[in-house]
């Protein structure tokens, strides 16, 4: 049992408490609030920090476990060398203060597993198995023979190509039956594909219908990423639970975000990475080209979201391994600095990345980011308040303890 007093609890959604307290019984939070009345607990840890909230949610993450900055690279990684690599990327996220992933193509649908044993630490991972994309779409390696990447997909690797409806099926449903939590799937082309804008639409209307409705049987949302109105609005109106990325979003389109309760996961922090470090970590030209495009509108696509009353949730696009690599896992803070320069207050951008989180999960969303009897008992504390300078969260040295299914992970006394 651990019982934690702070001058400031934040509690995700809602306002701060002043002298706040939070008790922490096994893996659930049995009080949260005003110190004055907390119960007694008799024979628990205790802690006193300065602000104490939620463990934070980062909703867009890969484990690839390559230190490249090349997709391509998945195709000649020896899954161990890869699972290794993740798991240091795991405890990455864990000292930065995120304490559960939506894994949205990768390697987290066999490290979830590792994790919820207890054998590797690391934080809760909601994962989707492969991305679903079409042939040529931007979950293709599009410089390999089609075979190599068809071949990689069938033995379980984190791409899966899938044309026409009955493939569509079987590629939502080899997901679930890996354990998939949601399904990922490329509504539109990409940044770092090499064939293909990320203004065209992918998978047509019906391919997308049928994968959603495959997935909500089992009770899954579907994440689509998107750039391009067309792959918005057609993902959208096919039911899809939340558009990652999101970048050409219009104030139409956020409207029928609204209209259908579509959550936006805006990815500031890739795009900012690759561009200022792609150049020198080997990026290829052709994603550096079509980054440039995106930046300019990302910001403004986050506002009019915000404008239009859609739901944010912070999402990052880590992707590799290693401190010096392109979009390394441990910088999931930077992205509520993002939130905030696009005009988020440091309230909203906390909740974006904490009580928000679960609902990118729809029916297969915790009890957690936020500090409320019976939630899940993720928790950090942090040595300055974010609501003054969200930046804090940007460093991990900053968040100096954390607790992750109610076991204090960093910072112990
Ligand atoms: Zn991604």
């Amino acid at each position: 049992m651990h019982r934690i007093e702070a001058n400031v609890l934040i509690p995700g959604r809602g306002d701060p408490i002043d002298d706040g307290c939070v008790l922490l019984d096994g893996a659930t939070i049995t009080y949260a609030g005003p110190r004055a009345g907390a119960p007694p607990s008799e024979g628990a840890e205790h802690h006193q920090v300065p602000v104490v909230m939620p463990g934070l949610w980062d909703c867009h993450v890969h484990l690839f476990g390559i230190a490249s900055a090349n997709l391509a690279d998945v195709l000649r990684l020896q899954p161990a060398v890869g699972g290794a690599r993740a798991v240091k990327d795991l405890e990455a996220a864990l000292n930065a203060g995120f304490t559960s992933v939506r894994e949205m193509g990768g390697l987290g649908i066999y490290l979830a597993q590792v994790v919820d044993e207890g054998t590797v630490q690391g934080p809760a991972i909601y994962a989707a198995g492969a991305l679903l994309s079409q042939t040529g779409g931007h979950g293709d390696i599009h410089a390999a023979p089609v075979q190599w990447v068809e071949d990689y997909g069938a033995r379980g690797g984190c791409l899966h190509l899938c044309d026409g409806v009955p493939e569509c099926l079987r590629g939502v449903r080899r997901q679930l039956r890996l354990g998939a939590r949601l399904i990922k799937v490329c509504g539109t082309g990409g940044v770092l594909s090499e064939i293909g804008l990320p203004t065209h639409q992918q998978f047509s209307d019906a391919e997308l219908q049928a994968m959603v409705g495959e997935a909500a049987r089992a009770e899954r949302i579907v994440a689509a990423h998107c750039h391009g109105k067309p792959g918005i609005e057609a993902s959208v109106r096919a039911g899809v639970g939340t558009i990652e990325h999101g970048t050409h979003l219009d104030e139409p389109t956020a409207q029928l975000m609204n209209d259908h309760g579509a959550i936006l996961v805006p990815t500031h922090t890739i795009t900012a990475r690759v561009l200022d470090h792609g150049p020198r970590l080997g990026v290829p030209d052709y994603a550096l080209e079509k980054m440039d495009v995106i930046i300019g509108l990302q910001k403004r696509a986050t506002q009019i979201a915000m404008a239009a009353g859609v739901t944010i949730a912070l999402g990052t696009d880590v992707l590799s391994s290693g401190p010096d690599t392109v979009c390394p896992w441990g910088i999931h803070g930077a992205e509520l600095g993002y939130l905030v320069q696009s005009g988020m207050t440091p309230l909203q951008a906390i909740e974006a990345g904490t009580a928000n989180g679960p609902l990118t999960l729809g029916p297969q969303g915790p009890k957690s980011g936020q500090l409320l009897q019976g939630y899940d008992a993720d928790v950090i504390a942090v040595a300055e308040n974010p609501v003054d300078d969200i930046t804090v969260l940007a460093e991990p040295a900053k968040v100096t303890k954390v607790w992750r299914a109610g076991r204090l992970v960093k910072g112990a006394p």
